[in-house]
């Protein structure tokens, strides 16, 4: 369906991607470019040098110097359900010579706004809706060899946070190759089922976008605690069972109200006994403010911890950390999982 010379199509954050790889195109998550590039300062630097303001978020900077360093010349912008600044960056990147394709998620999850969302960008793609259904079910199948993993994670305690969220976080664009990404599936459950359990320690969820910090997970495991959940990344994999895409990217929470978010980590922290939880934030990012929600809606212990830029964590938000993950070890477990 994709080769290694399918032309690639930029992605501000998940799209219905089966559209774009029925086209025999290869969708490229920016923020899985950006932060995994070694070049990643030296992207948000050249943003800066351009003018992107020091208050704008770090993964617009990032994604918008990926995109140029790339030479990617077509992107799908989400310019609803995801991030104002998108807006912007759109604009700035077509004036560097970027088509864009703008897709909007109803914020109140229409369902007849987000079929015509999705009409629009099978037109432009020039894909039919017998292609797209056939294209879904090849992805659900590696989907749920992802979903394995994840139940790997929380119920067998043989995957570690980090690789948990590596292999989540890919499903956003499955690395452009879906079949190669199979493979690398297939290859990690077999050996991953093959392994002791870790030692049982504190068990942590983490909410919000995905960390810009680049040592996080490793941090969380060295305190004697693991991930368990990693609520969006889990999200990007589409955990829920449908036959129809617009089902499918409703029941996908990220892109609506914190309400559709709070009701999945509510149900996941009772599935997944999970004693605490680290709600990731992003400087600049408006998202900051549904920490208060959070808060007042789940009983579970939270820890905010804010980042920047990728850079490992810094001295105060490692010592937070470790107090939090101290507390929960001496605190009594009989609580109800809320
Ligand atoms: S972290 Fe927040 S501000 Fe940054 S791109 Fe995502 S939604 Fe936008």
């Amino acid at each position: 369906m994709t080769d290694n010379t399918a032309q690639r199509i930029g992605l501000t954050t998940t799209i219905p991607m089966e559209v774009i790889f029925a086209a025999g195109k290869a969708p490229c998550d920016l923020n899985n470019i950006f932060i995994t590039s070694p070049q990643r300062e030296a992207f948000m630097t050249k943003a800066e040098a351009l003018g992107f303001p020091r208050n704008i978020c770090g993964w617009i900077k990032g994604i918008y110097g990926a995109t140029l360093a790339e030479g990617i010349q077509e992107v799908v912008a989400v310019t609803q359900g995801d991030c104002s600044n998108t807006h912007a960056l759109m604009e700035v990147l077509q004036t560097a010579g970027v088509r864009i394709f703008p897709f909007a998620y109803p914020y109140d999850g229409d369902r007849y706004l987000l079929t015509l969302q999705i009409e629009r960008m099978m037109e432009h793609f020039g894909v039919t809706r017998e292609e797209v259904r056939e294209t879904k079910e090849i992805l659900d199948q590696v989907r749920r060899k992802v979903h394995e993993i994840d139940r790997l994670t929380w119920q067998e305690g043989v995957v570690t946070g980090s690789e948990n969220h590596l292999f989540l976080v890919s499903t956003s664009d499955m690395n452009g190759d879906w079949q190669a990404f199979e493979e690398e599936v297939d290859h990690f459950l077999n050996e991953a089922k093959s392994r002791k359990t870790l030692s049982n320690g504190v068990r942590l969820g983490y909410l919000g976008v995905p960390p810009i910090f680049t040592d996080l997970y490793d941090c969380v495991e060295e305190l004697g605690a693991r991930v368990v959940f990693n609520e969006i990344q889990r999200q990007f994999s589409m955990p829920f069972e449908t036959t129809d895409i617009v089902e499918q990217y409703l029941r996908y929470t990220y892109p609506y109200s914190i309400f559709a978010r709070l009701e999945d980590i509510k149900s996941e922290i009772h599935t997944r006994k999970i004693d605490g939880l680290i709600h990731y934030v992003q400087s600049f990012c408006f998202r900051q403010v549904q920490d208060i929600i959070l808060r007042q809606e789940i009983k579970v212990p939270i820890l905010t911890i804010e980042g920047d830029r990728p850079a490992p964590l810094d001295a105060r938000t490692r010592l937070r950390l470790e107090s939090f993950v101290e507390m929960l070890r001496h605190r009594d477990q009989d609580w109800i999982y809320e």
